[in-house]
């Protein structure tokens, strides 16, 4: 049992004691049926907020208004919520009011059925009123009660569906799919944060391949990620292509990502975002500067769903930079250390080398750039400076804005190993710069 288990049994244990009803609920139940470890523990129990906030010395009322508190124990803050009905939704997004409830009404209020079920703890009995298990134990993501109602009230859980299914491997149940392709325009509502929380999950997590064909299959896709849904269609040469087109390589390129940060996989979502708007048929199908054309689409996505400005940056420098890698074995020495030193580096190479597995799988290069890294001595890529700008000045260099430029040519040189040592340093400076006075 892992530090969070324990402490949420424990909270559940007080409540117990103090005569109230707590059960462990939604996503930690379903994913201790499933097997995996669940991400965090939430309680559901009959205790008000109030009563909550009393029995337990370290609490913030996180939704107050909701009845959510947060317990802060010694394995982190666990989510305690008193039993609710939500009432009338008119945003879709949130209801105007909430009632405090039983255990059933509290199922009826959540998404899908495998997120509604509850665990008590002191009998170890999963208690389902939505037939949670059964779908479950099917592979089935269906709404609690009236789909169509259901993603009404929030339009975010069309989403969570998608989410859902992907990362379990489910099917969406007949009617569940009916209101989902019928809701879809209107996730357009929902703000771009919790869609961009939602698509990070979905794109990070397993199965992001199937995320991305049932976002366009389920018509979410072209209303959260128009650019993506464009490369659907745009054709490829078969000899570097064989699997197909832009979107369906996009798809194979995010399956083969193993465990990427949220600013990774939206670079591989969006490696190829150029190529719809830069293809050309000359000798072949050609999509000359898709990168930086890419990379300003890119740009402009980020921004759209509310990125941090280093997300932001990473993504688009992976855009602009994922063709580059395929000429490291040719670049001159300086260049090639410059590149590889670079902060990001390591996604760069991971996003080419799933780019590679998604087409023909030829990963040559990357073998090579590998072998390359390995037997690069730590320090060769950033060697200790071996003149500075006071340096200069001693040396009889008038100080000016060149001064970067000539540090910068002097590190070439050093990178290329021409140079090692102070005096060899000051003899290349007055051989390539002799001093102007
Ligand atoms: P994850 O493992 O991704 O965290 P989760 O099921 O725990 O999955 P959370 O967003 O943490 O998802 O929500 C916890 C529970 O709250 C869900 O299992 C579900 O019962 C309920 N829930 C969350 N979001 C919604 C929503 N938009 N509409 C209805 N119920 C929701
Ligand atoms: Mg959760």
């Amino acid at each position: 049992m892992d530090r969070q288990e324990a402490a949420a049994r424990t909270l559940c244990k007080a409540l117990r004691a103090a005569g109230h009803t707590a059960y462990l609920a939604g996503g930690c139940v379903r994913d201790r049926l499933l097997g995996v470890r669940p991400k965090d523990y939430d309680i559901a129990t009959s205790a008000m907020p109030d009563e909550i906030a009393n029995l337990f010395s370290r609490t913030v009322g996180v939704g107050a208004a909701f009845g959510v508190m947060l317990v802060i124990t010694d394995a982190g803050p666990i989510e305690v919520a008193t039993f609710r009905t939500d009432g009338a939704y008119s945003d879709g997004r949130r209801p105007e009011s909430i009632a405090f409830a039983d255990p059933e009404a509290d199922a009826s209020r959540r998404d899908f059925t495998i997120n509604a079920l509850f665990l008590d703890p002191e009998t170890e009995a999963i208690i389902d009123y939505v037939g949670g298990r059964e779908d479950l134990a099917r592979g089935i993501i269906r709404t609690v009660g009236d789909a169509a109602a259901r993603f009404g009230e929030d339009h975010l859980r069309l989403l969570r569906a998608i989410r859902f299914a992907a990362r379990l491997g489910y099917e969406i149940e007949a009617g569940t799919a009916i209101a989902l392709r019928e809701k879809a325009a209107s996730i357009v509502t929902t703000s771009a944060e919790r869609i961009r929380d939602e698509l990070v999950g979905m794109f990070t997590g397993p199965r992001p391949g199937r995320a991305l064909h049932l976002l366009d299959e389920y018509g979410l896709l072209r209303h959260v990620l128009p650019e993506v849904a464009a490369m659907k269609g745009v054709e490829q040469p078969p000899e570097y292509h064989p699997e197909g087109d832009v979107f369906i390589h996009t798809a194979l390129v995010l399956d083969a990502l193993y465990q990427p940060s949220a600013a990774l996989a939206f670079g591989a979502l969006l490696h190829d975002v150029g190529k719809p708007s830069t293809i050309t048929y000359e000798d072949r199908i050609r999509f000359n500067g898709h990168p930086e054309v890419g990379a300003d689409m890119a740009r402009r996505i980020a921004r759209r769903l509310k990125f941090s400005n280093d997300e932001s940056d990473r993504i688009v420098w992976l855009v602009a930079m994922h063709m580059r890698v395929a000429c490291i074995p040719d670049m001159r020495e300086a260049k090639r250390k410059r590149l590889v030193r670079t902060e990001g580096f390591d996604e760069l190479l991971a996003l080419c080398l799933a780019d590679c597995r998604g087409s023909l799988g030829d990963v040559s290069t990357i073998a090579w750039i590998l072998e390359y890294l390995a037997e690069l001595p730590l320090e060769a890529a950033r060697p200790p400076r071996l003149v500075n700008g006071s340096r200069l000045i001693e040396l009889g260099y008038a100080p000016g804005p060149e001064f970067k430029a000539i540090l910068a040519a002097l590190e070439d040189a050093q990178l290329e190993g021409e140079i090692a040592s102070v005096s060899e340093a000051e003899r290349w400076l007055a051989a390539h710069y002799p001093r102007s006075a």
